[in-house]
């Protein structure tokens, strides 16, 4: 079940739907998902589409949509590997792992501390050591790590964090979902370049993450 067959069975699907970056492929072939769930839940860990429960009412992010948001994140960075990354909501540590098997460093944000402190864990029995925590709002994003080549939001926000956009290097992307401000209902995965002139926003896929939520706990 949690086998590198069914590891390369997952690589497919997410191909077959689309995916096409191989860099992002391979990383993900490569990355024993089930130690980042419950050990109940490990023969569910590579089904393409489902969120399983990480605990404190959080879910891991569906293998589709750590795809989706990683190839978006990194596609201006086809030839040399984004140098730092910020991620927003570090949950099991799952899309942490992706980000980190493709950039120099990835500053990982989370609110609940316990959360946040057995991703430590799973990432460093990983032998993952290019990867800063911090717990805290990610709303504020990370200043002190800024500015970064690409930020990744698994939480989504009311608006877009203004000072998520700040810490974006120039040439870098933020990709985020962001609840729909006309009906309050329903997200979007929101791009955002950053460019010498300023920012290029658009949407892609509807989606459907847990809030971003204020304060830490
Ligand atoms: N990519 C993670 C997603 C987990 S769900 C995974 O696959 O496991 C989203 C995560 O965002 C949760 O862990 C939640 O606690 C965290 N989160 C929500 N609001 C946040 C905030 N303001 N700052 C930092 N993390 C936040």
């Amino acid at each position: 079940m949690t086998s590198d067959r069914t590891r390369a069975r997952m690589i497919e699907g997410l191909r077959a739907k689309g995916v096409k970056s191989e860099r992002v492929l391979s990383v993900m072939a490569t990355i024993p998902r089930h130690v980042f769930v419950e050990e109940a839940l490990e023969a569910r860990a590579y089904e393409l589409d489902k969120a399983l429960p990480i605990g404190f009412g959080q879910t891991i992010s569906t293998p589709e949509i750590v795809a989706i948001m990683t190839e978006l994140v990194c596609a201006p960075f086809e030839k040399e590997a984004p140098k730092k990354v910020l991620e927003i909501g570090t949950g099991c540590g799952y899309q942490t792992a992706v980000l980190a098997k493709l950039a120099r460093e990835v500053v990982s944000v989370e609110r609940i501390a316990p959360l946040m402190d057995k991703a430590r864990r799973t990432l460093r029995d990983l032998r993952f050591f290019n990867i800063i925590f911090k717990h805290a709002d990610g709303h504020f994003g990370y200043t002190s790590g800024a500015p970064y080549d690409a930020i990744l939001m698994a939480a989504a926000a009311s608006h877009v964090p203004p000072e998520l956009k700040q810490q974006l290097a120039v040439g870098g992307r933020m990709v985020l979902p962001v609840v729909n401000s006309k009906t309050d209902e329903g997200q979007k995965l929101y791009v955002i370049d950053r460019t010498e002139d300023g920012f290029i926003e658009k949407t892609v896929h509807d989606v459907r993450f847990v809030p971003l939520v204020s304060g830490i706990v």
